[in-house]
Protein backbone atom coordinates (compact mmCIF):
# COMPACT_ATOMS: atom_id res chain seq x y z
CA UNK A 1 0.00 0.00 0.00
CA UNK A 2 1.42 3.05 -0.91
CA UNK A 3 0.81 6.89 1.00
CA UNK A 4 0.44 9.82 -0.40
CA UNK A 5 4.14 12.16 0.51
CA UNK A 6 4.14 15.70 0.69
CA UNK A 7 6.97 16.90 -0.99
CA UNK A 8 9.92 17.84 1.36
CA UNK A 9 10.43 21.27 1.85
CA UNK A 10 12.91 23.03 0.21
CA UNK A 11 16.23 23.30 2.37
CA UNK A 12 16.55 26.11 5.07
CA UNK A 13 19.80 27.88 3.38
CA UNK A 14 18.79 27.98 -0.45
CA UNK A 15 14.89 28.85 0.59
CA UNK A 16 16.14 31.76 2.76
CA UNK A 17 18.95 32.78 0.05
CA UNK A 18 16.16 32.72 -2.29
CA UNK A 19 14.19 35.29 -0.19
CA UNK A 20 16.90 37.73 0.31
CA UNK A 21 17.44 38.02 -3.27
CA UNK A 22 13.69 38.54 -3.99
CA UNK A 23 14.24 41.22 -1.64
CA UNK A 24 17.45 42.91 -2.84
CA UNK A 25 18.02 41.56 -5.71
CA UNK A 26 21.11 40.61 -7.18
CA UNK A 27 23.66 42.17 -6.33
CA UNK A 28 27.10 43.36 -8.40
CA UNK A 29 29.47 43.96 -5.56
CA UNK A 30 28.67 43.28 -1.91
CA UNK A 31 25.54 45.24 0.22
CA UNK A 32 26.98 46.37 3.44
CA UNK A 33 24.74 45.59 6.72
CA UNK A 34 24.36 49.16 7.01
CA UNK A 35 25.65 52.30 5.21
CA UNK A 36 25.19 55.92 6.23
CA UNK A 37 23.38 58.04 4.10
CA UNK A 38 24.18 61.73 3.40
CA UNK A 39 21.90 63.43 1.24
CA UNK A 40 20.11 66.42 3.48
CA UNK A 41 22.42 69.86 4.47
CA UNK A 42 25.23 67.82 5.92
CA UNK A 43 27.86 70.01 3.45
CA UNK A 44 26.10 72.90 4.07
CA UNK A 45 26.20 73.02 7.63
CA UNK A 46 29.45 71.23 7.79
CA UNK A 47 30.84 74.41 5.32
CA UNK A 48 29.30 76.87 8.02
CA UNK A 49 31.09 75.04 10.68
CA UNK A 50 34.47 74.98 9.00
CA UNK A 51 34.09 78.75 7.16
CA UNK A 52 33.10 80.31 10.71
CA UNK A 53 36.31 78.69 12.70
CA UNK A 54 33.68 76.83 14.82
CA UNK A 55 34.76 73.52 14.89
CA UNK A 56 35.19 72.04 17.89
CA UNK A 57 33.89 71.69 21.41
CA UNK A 58 31.88 75.14 21.64
CA UNK A 59 29.73 76.06 18.71
CA UNK A 60 26.28 76.97 18.01
CA UNK A 61 25.24 73.54 16.41
CA UNK A 62 26.02 71.87 19.47
CA UNK A 63 23.60 73.41 21.43
CA UNK A 64 20.67 72.78 18.63
CA UNK A 65 21.76 69.14 18.35
CA UNK A 66 20.67 68.51 21.63
CA UNK A 67 17.62 70.74 21.29
CA UNK A 68 16.78 68.69 18.27
CA UNK A 69 17.74 65.49 19.85
CA UNK A 70 15.27 66.47 22.85
CA UNK A 71 12.50 67.18 20.35
CA UNK A 72 12.29 64.45 18.77
CA UNK A 73 13.01 61.82 21.67
CA UNK A 74 10.76 64.21 23.99
CA UNK A 75 13.12 63.22 26.52
CA UNK A 76 13.48 67.14 28.04
CA UNK A 77 16.74 67.56 28.02
CA UNK A 78 19.87 65.76 25.81
CA UNK A 79 23.52 66.29 26.57
CA UNK A 80 25.52 65.56 23.35
CA UNK A 81 28.99 63.38 24.05
CA UNK A 82 31.87 62.01 21.69
CA UNK A 83 30.36 58.48 21.64
CA UNK A 84 27.79 56.17 23.04
CA UNK A 85 29.80 54.10 25.58
CA UNK A 86 30.98 57.82 27.14
CA UNK A 87 27.13 58.82 27.15
CA UNK A 88 26.71 54.96 28.76
CA UNK A 89 29.63 55.56 31.57
CA UNK A 90 27.99 59.16 32.48
CA UNK A 91 24.63 57.73 32.29
CA UNK A 92 25.89 54.82 34.59
CA UNK A 93 27.22 57.50 37.22
CA UNK A 94 24.63 59.84 37.05
CA UNK A 95 22.05 56.24 38.29
CA UNK A 96 25.19 56.16 41.00
CA UNK A 97 26.68 53.44 40.27
CA UNK A 98 30.08 53.01 42.93
CA UNK A 99 32.82 51.15 42.49
CA UNK A 100 32.07 47.43 43.85
CA UNK A 101 28.74 47.86 42.51
CA UNK A 102 27.14 45.67 40.28
CA UNK A 103 24.58 46.55 37.13
CA UNK A 104 22.36 43.73 35.90
CA UNK A 105 22.90 44.06 32.03
CA UNK A 106 21.57 41.48 29.23
CA UNK A 107 24.26 39.13 28.30
CA UNK A 108 23.28 39.71 24.82
CA UNK A 109 24.48 43.12 23.76
CA UNK A 110 27.26 45.21 22.36
CA UNK A 111 30.60 45.16 24.19
CA UNK A 112 30.39 49.13 25.00
CA UNK A 113 27.11 48.18 27.45
CA UNK A 114 29.22 46.11 29.26
CA UNK A 115 32.29 48.05 29.09
CA UNK A 116 30.96 51.18 30.58
CA UNK A 117 30.02 49.68 33.48
CA UNK A 118 33.62 48.80 33.85
CA UNK A 119 34.59 51.99 33.38
CA UNK A 120 32.92 53.08 36.30
CA UNK A 121 34.77 50.31 38.60
CA UNK A 122 31.24 48.31 38.44
CA UNK A 123 30.47 44.60 37.35
CA UNK A 124 28.41 43.78 35.04
CA UNK A 125 25.59 40.71 36.43
CA UNK A 126 24.86 39.51 33.00
CA UNK A 127 20.71 38.39 32.86
CA UNK A 128 18.64 36.48 30.02
CA UNK A 129 16.87 37.76 26.75
CA UNK A 130 12.81 37.10 25.66
CA UNK A 131 13.08 35.26 22.46
CA UNK A 132 10.30 37.64 20.84
CA UNK A 133 12.23 41.36 21.75
CA UNK A 134 15.64 40.18 22.19
CA UNK A 135 15.39 42.57 25.28
CA UNK A 136 15.90 41.49 29.08
CA UNK A 137 13.22 39.01 29.72
CA UNK A 138 11.47 40.97 33.21
CA UNK A 139 9.96 38.11 34.15
CA UNK A 140 12.67 35.53 34.36
CA UNK A 141 14.67 38.28 35.93
CA UNK A 142 12.15 38.63 38.66
CA UNK A 143 12.02 35.18 39.74
CA UNK A 144 15.74 35.50 39.78
CA UNK A 145 15.95 38.55 41.76
CA UNK A 146 13.20 36.80 44.23
CA UNK A 147 16.23 34.53 45.09
CA UNK A 148 19.26 36.51 45.32
CA UNK A 149 18.47 40.06 46.00
CA UNK A 150 18.43 40.74 49.58
CA UNK A 151 16.52 44.24 50.35
CA UNK A 152 17.82 46.02 53.15
CA UNK A 153 17.05 49.63 54.27
CA UNK A 154 20.58 51.04 52.95
CA UNK A 155 19.71 49.44 49.11
CA UNK A 156 19.48 45.89 47.55
CA UNK A 157 22.05 43.57 47.44
CA UNK A 158 23.06 40.49 45.89
CA UNK A 159 22.72 37.29 48.75
CA UNK A 160 25.74 35.75 47.33
CA UNK A 161 28.13 38.27 46.70
CA UNK A 162 27.52 40.57 49.24
CA UNK A 163 27.84 43.35 46.75
CA UNK A 164 24.77 46.19 45.75
CA UNK A 165 22.72 45.65 43.12
CA UNK A 166 22.22 49.64 41.74
CA UNK A 167 20.95 49.49 38.65
CA UNK A 168 19.46 47.55 35.51
CA UNK A 169 20.67 48.63 31.94
CA UNK A 170 17.76 47.86 29.63
CA UNK A 171 18.85 47.80 25.83
CA UNK A 172 16.69 47.70 22.59
CA UNK A 173 18.05 45.15 20.38
CA UNK A 174 17.92 45.99 16.78
CA UNK A 175 15.28 49.12 17.41
CA UNK A 176 12.88 46.29 19.24
CA UNK A 177 11.50 48.63 21.88
CA UNK A 178 12.23 45.81 25.50
CA UNK A 179 9.26 45.71 27.44
CA UNK A 180 9.61 49.10 29.14
CA UNK A 181 6.91 49.21 31.82
CA UNK A 182 7.28 45.42 32.97
CA UNK A 183 11.09 46.63 33.75
CA UNK A 184 10.20 50.10 35.10
CA UNK A 185 8.29 48.48 37.41
CA UNK A 186 10.69 45.58 38.76
CA UNK A 187 13.56 48.13 38.66
CA UNK A 188 11.34 49.74 41.26
CA UNK A 189 10.12 47.28 43.65
CA UNK A 190 13.85 46.31 43.83
CA UNK A 191 14.89 49.84 44.36
CA UNK A 192 17.40 49.56 40.87
CA UNK A 193 17.95 52.55 38.77
CA UNK A 194 16.73 52.31 35.16
CA UNK A 195 18.77 53.42 32.53
CA UNK A 196 18.11 52.64 29.45
CA UNK A 197 20.90 51.96 26.58
CA UNK A 198 19.08 53.56 23.81
CA UNK A 199 21.76 53.14 21.06
CA UNK A 200 19.93 51.37 18.64
CA UNK A 201 16.99 52.99 19.15
CA UNK A 202 16.36 56.37 17.71
CA UNK A 203 13.49 56.51 16.36
CA UNK A 204 11.61 53.46 17.78
CA UNK A 205 8.62 53.42 20.34
CA UNK A 206 7.34 51.58 23.09
CA UNK A 207 3.84 52.07 23.41
CA UNK A 208 3.77 55.68 21.43
CA UNK A 209 6.65 56.79 23.77
CA UNK A 210 9.91 57.31 22.22
CA UNK A 211 12.57 54.82 23.74
CA UNK A 212 14.87 56.32 26.11
CA UNK A 213 12.08 58.18 28.90
CA UNK A 214 11.21 55.43 31.14
CA UNK A 215 14.28 55.31 33.05
CA UNK A 216 16.07 57.95 34.63
CA UNK A 217 18.78 58.23 31.95
CA UNK A 218 19.43 56.78 28.80
CA UNK A 219 22.33 56.85 26.16
CA UNK A 220 22.24 57.44 22.35
CA UNK A 221 24.74 56.06 20.06
CA UNK A 222 25.25 57.86 16.84
CA UNK A 223 28.20 56.04 15.17
CA UNK A 224 29.21 55.46 11.53
CA UNK A 225 26.38 52.10 11.35
CA UNK A 226 23.34 53.62 13.29
CA UNK A 227 20.20 55.02 12.46
CA UNK A 228 21.29 58.52 11.95
CA UNK A 229 25.38 59.04 12.09
CA UNK A 230 27.53 62.07 13.09
CA UNK A 231 30.83 59.77 12.15
CA UNK A 232 31.34 58.96 16.11
CA UNK A 233 29.15 60.06 18.86
CA UNK A 234 26.50 60.05 21.48
CA UNK A 235 23.86 61.72 23.65
CA UNK A 236 22.51 61.56 27.15
CA UNK A 237 18.92 61.71 27.32
CA UNK A 238 17.35 62.62 30.70
CA UNK A 239 13.96 64.12 32.17
CA UNK A 240 15.75 65.77 35.03
CA UNK A 241 17.02 69.24 34.78
CA UNK A 242 20.01 68.69 37.46
CA UNK A 243 20.72 65.45 36.16
CA UNK A 244 21.26 67.02 32.24
CA UNK A 245 22.97 69.73 34.34
CA UNK A 246 25.39 67.17 36.18
CA UNK A 247 25.76 64.96 32.77
CA UNK A 248 26.99 68.29 31.08
CA UNK A 249 29.24 69.25 33.73
CA UNK A 250 30.85 65.67 33.76
CA UNK A 251 31.55 65.72 29.88
CA UNK A 252 32.68 69.19 29.40
CA UNK A 253 35.92 68.53 32.09
CA UNK A 254 33.78 69.93 34.98
CA UNK A 255 35.01 73.21 34.41
CA UNK A 256 32.94 76.09 36.02
CA UNK A 257 32.23 79.00 34.72
CA UNK A 258 34.24 82.14 34.99
CA UNK A 259 35.03 84.91 32.56
CA UNK A 260 38.97 84.12 32.91
CA UNK A 261 39.50 81.40 35.21
CA UNK A 262 40.16 78.06 34.01
CA UNK A 263 38.52 75.97 37.18
CA UNK A 264 37.48 72.64 37.72
CA UNK A 265 35.64 71.01 40.26
CA UNK A 266 36.00 67.62 40.64
CA UNK A 267 37.52 65.03 37.74
CA UNK A 268 35.65 65.07 35.00
CA UNK A 269 35.54 63.98 31.32
CA UNK A 270 36.34 65.45 28.28
CA UNK A 271 33.40 63.58 26.32
CA UNK A 272 31.89 66.37 24.50
CA UNK A 273 30.60 66.18 20.69
CA UNK A 274 32.77 68.74 18.54
CA UNK A 275 31.08 70.97 16.70
CA UNK A 276 31.63 69.83 13.33
CA UNK A 277 30.26 65.84 14.25
CA UNK A 278 27.22 68.20 15.41
CA UNK A 279 26.13 69.70 12.65
CA UNK A 280 26.22 66.23 10.55
CA UNK A 281 24.17 65.34 13.55
CA UNK A 282 21.71 68.26 12.92
CA UNK A 283 21.39 67.61 9.13
CA UNK A 284 21.35 63.98 9.61
CA UNK A 285 17.93 64.51 12.44
CA UNK A 286 16.37 66.40 9.50
CA UNK A 287 15.86 62.44 7.66
CA UNK A 288 15.18 60.80 10.57
CA UNK A 289 11.79 60.06 9.51
CA UNK A 290 12.69 59.41 6.19
CA UNK A 291 15.42 56.97 7.30
CA UNK A 292 13.03 55.12 9.34
CA UNK A 293 10.32 55.36 6.89
CA UNK A 294 12.38 53.34 4.61
CA UNK A 295 13.71 50.99 6.72
CA UNK A 296 10.23 49.76 7.89
CA UNK A 297 9.68 49.69 4.23
CA UNK A 298 12.65 47.22 3.91
CA UNK A 299 11.46 45.34 7.12
CA UNK A 300 8.35 45.01 5.60
CA UNK A 301 9.54 43.26 2.53
CA UNK A 302 11.81 40.79 4.84
CA UNK A 303 8.91 39.94 6.43
CA UNK A 304 6.60 39.23 3.41
CA UNK A 305 9.49 37.27 1.28
CA UNK A 306 10.05 35.22 4.55
CA UNK A 307 6.85 34.45 5.23
CA UNK A 308 6.39 31.01 3.35
CA UNK A 309 9.96 29.97 4.16
CA UNK A 310 10.14 26.87 6.25
CA UNK A 311 12.19 27.17 8.99
CA UNK A 312 13.31 30.73 9.61
CA UNK A 313 11.36 33.80 10.83
CA UNK A 314 11.68 37.16 10.55
CA UNK A 315 12.06 39.37 13.28
CA UNK A 316 9.28 41.54 13.90
CA UNK A 317 8.55 44.53 15.97
CA UNK A 318 6.93 43.20 19.49
CA UNK A 319 3.18 44.17 19.96
CA UNK A 320 3.41 47.34 21.66
CA UNK A 321 6.33 48.89 19.68
CA UNK A 322 6.56 50.97 16.84
CA UNK A 323 10.69 49.93 15.91
CA UNK A 324 13.07 51.41 13.69
CA UNK A 325 14.34 48.24 12.23
CA UNK A 326 17.77 49.89 12.58
CA UNK A 327 19.47 45.96 11.96
CA UNK A 328 16.78 43.09 10.19
CA UNK A 329 17.09 39.87 12.02
CA UNK A 330 16.33 36.32 10.80
CA UNK A 331 15.59 33.63 13.70
CA UNK A 332 16.56 30.45 12.67
CA UNK A 333 14.07 27.24 13.88
CA UNK A 334 15.87 25.15 16.58
CA UNK A 335 16.35 22.55 14.85
CA UNK A 336 18.14 24.31 11.81
CA UNK A 337 20.62 26.39 14.38
CA UNK A 338 23.41 23.53 12.66
CA UNK A 339 22.45 25.94 9.44
CA UNK A 340 23.58 28.96 10.75
CA UNK A 341 27.14 29.34 9.51
CA UNK A 342 26.15 27.76 6.26
CA UNK A 343 23.44 30.54 6.06
CA UNK A 344 25.92 33.14 6.92
CA UNK A 345 28.42 31.51 3.86
CA UNK A 346 25.89 31.45 1.34
CA UNK A 347 24.38 34.60 2.11
CA UNK A 348 28.06 36.34 2.35
CA UNK A 349 29.33 34.46 -0.69
CA UNK A 350 26.24 36.02 -2.72
CA UNK A 351 27.01 39.31 -1.57
CA UNK A 352 24.32 39.88 0.98
CA UNK A 353 26.90 41.06 4.02
CA UNK A 354 25.13 39.30 6.98
CA UNK A 355 26.67 38.53 10.59
CA UNK A 356 25.34 36.71 13.48
CA UNK A 357 24.39 37.97 16.81
CA UNK A 358 27.26 39.61 19.35
CA UNK A 359 28.87 37.05 20.87
CA UNK A 360 27.19 37.02 24.79
CA UNK A 361 29.11 38.82 27.39
CA UNK A 362 29.16 35.73 29.49
CA UNK A 363 31.45 34.28 27.06
CA UNK A 364 34.08 37.03 26.51
CA UNK A 365 37.02 36.36 28.25
CA UNK A 366 36.82 39.53 30.46
CA UNK A 367 33.57 39.07 31.13
CA UNK A 368 33.23 35.36 31.54
CA UNK A 369 33.55 35.38 35.35
CA UNK A 370 30.77 37.82 35.75
CA UNK A 371 27.40 36.85 37.91
CA UNK A 372 24.69 35.82 36.05
CA UNK A 373 21.72 34.17 36.08
CA UNK A 374 20.56 31.36 33.73
CA UNK A 375 21.17 32.56 30.22
CA UNK A 376 19.07 29.73 27.92
CA UNK A 377 17.56 32.24 25.76
CA UNK A 378 20.51 34.10 25.30
CA UNK A 379 22.26 31.06 24.22
CA UNK A 380 19.66 29.80 22.22
CA UNK A 381 19.20 32.94 20.00
CA UNK A 382 22.99 33.42 19.54
CA UNK A 383 22.96 30.11 17.44
CA UNK A 384 20.06 31.37 15.45
CA UNK A 385 19.99 34.78 14.71
CA UNK A 386 21.20 36.20 11.71
CA UNK A 387 21.51 39.72 10.48
CA UNK A 388 20.59 41.08 7.20
CA UNK A 389 21.78 44.43 4.68
CA UNK A 390 19.33 46.88 6.65
CA UNK A 391 20.42 50.33 4.57
CA UNK A 392 17.29 52.90 4.17
CA UNK A 393 18.58 52.77 0.33
CA UNK A 394 17.93 49.91 -0.08
CA UNK A 395 14.10 50.95 -0.21
CA UNK A 396 14.74 53.25 -2.70
C1 LIG B 1 26.46 51.33 19.26
C2 LIG B 1 26.14 50.91 20.62
C3 LIG B 1 26.63 51.59 21.75
C4 LIG B 1 27.54 52.77 21.70
O1 LIG B 1 28.57 52.63 20.81
P1 LIG B 1 29.57 53.81 20.40
O2 LIG B 1 30.28 53.19 19.23
O3 LIG B 1 30.44 54.09 21.57
O4 LIG B 1 28.78 55.03 19.99
C5 LIG B 1 26.22 51.16 22.99
N1 LIG B 1 25.38 50.12 23.13
C6 LIG B 1 24.88 49.45 22.08
C7 LIG B 1 23.93 48.35 22.31
C8 LIG B 1 25.24 49.81 20.79
O5 LIG B 1 24.74 49.13 19.75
Amino acid sequence: MTHPVASPPEPVVPATLAAVRRVLGTPTGTIPLHEPEFRGREWEYVKECLDTGWVSSVGSYVDRFERDLAAVTGAKHAVATVNGTAALHICLLLAGVQPGDEVLMPSLTFIATANAVSYAQATPHLVDCEAHSLGVDAHALEAYLHEIAERRPEGTFNRRTGAPLRALVAMHVFGHACDLDALAALADRYGLVLVEDAAESLGAFYKGRHTGNAGRVAALSFNGNKVVTTGGGGAVLSNDAVLARRAKHLTTTARTPHRWSVLHDEVGYNYRLPNLNAAVGCAQLEQLDSFVRRKRRIAARYEEALAGVAGVRFLREPAYARSNYWLNALVLAPEHAVCRDELLSALNDAGYMSRPLWTPMHRLPMYAGCPRMPLPVTESMEARVVNVPSSARLAD
